[in-house]
């Protein structure tokens, strides 16, 4: 149920053969990607893309959020993400999602952690860095963030090797808003005579949440 955003489906379908085909692309000595960014503003279905990603490559799913990493004690963080990625490695193949990834993958040279390589956040940082590091025991993990703040994350973590595609998913277009009203308007009584392609036009510029927020809030008025 994740209207539109066609040519981004396309692009995820893509990684999708990959990881479903491995064997066949490795017979050409191609890298398989080992994780994809998906960024833009809220509200955009990020998180719905990244559970159909999941569903289509037939894996487990493994939800996280970047904040529950942060902590104040240093290596509690990091010996979470050790968990984390055991956790994976036993429910191979797997996909983890990490919602707000910018929570913990923050640029090391953006003032907010120290140069002290032993700071809670670094040593978070750096443990997630060696786990998406080519190690053959990851070998069937794949790492999908999310964040809206796609500027501030670390370049190591965004180089080839560990997070290998970005996608941007902005605010839909006239063609995905359709498909979200379409879906979202499922079940709501509403009358013969509204025009469709006004409520297409005047819902530009808004979110998929928001476009789903105003069916919601106009069918509770109605009732
Ligand atoms: P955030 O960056 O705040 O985490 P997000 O991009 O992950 O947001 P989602 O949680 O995936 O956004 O989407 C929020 C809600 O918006 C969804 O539960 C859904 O109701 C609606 N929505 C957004 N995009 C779509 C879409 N393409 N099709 C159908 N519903 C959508």
């Amino acid at each position: 149920d994740i209207g539109g955003y066609e040519n981004i489906k396309i692009e995820l379908m893509q990684t999708v053969d990959i990881l479903k085909n491995v064997e066949k692309y490795r017979k050409y000595n191609v890298r398989t990607p080992k994780g994809l960014l998906l960024e833009g503003p809220p509200g955009n279905g990020k998180t719905l893309l990244a559970k159909g990603f999941s569903g289509e490559v037939n894996s487990s799913f493994i939800p996280v959020s970047g904040s529950q990493f942060t902590e104040k004690y240093v290596g509690v963080g990091a010996s979470r993400i050790r968990e984390l990625f055991k956790l994976a490695e036993q429910n191979k193949p797997c996909i983890i999602f990490i919602d707000e990834i910018d929570a913990l993958g923050r640029s090391r040279s953006s003032g907010e952690q120290t140069d002290n390589p032993n700071t809670e956040a670094q040593s978070t940082l750096n443990e997630l860095l060696v786990k998406m590091d080519g190690y053959s025991s990851s070998d069937g993990i794949f790492v999908v963030g999310a964040t809206n703040r796609g500027d501030l994350l670390d370049k190591a973590l965004l180089r080839p090797g560990r997070i290998d595609k970005r996608i941007y998913i902005g605010n839909p277009d006239a063609k995905t808003r359709e498909e979200i009203i379409k879906i979202h308007i499922k079940g709501k009584p509403y009358e013969d005579n509204i025009i469709f392609d006004d409520l297409i036009e005047m819902s530009n510029g808004l979110s998929g949440a928001q476009i789903e927020n105003l069916l919601n809030e106009a069918m509770l008025l109605a009732l």
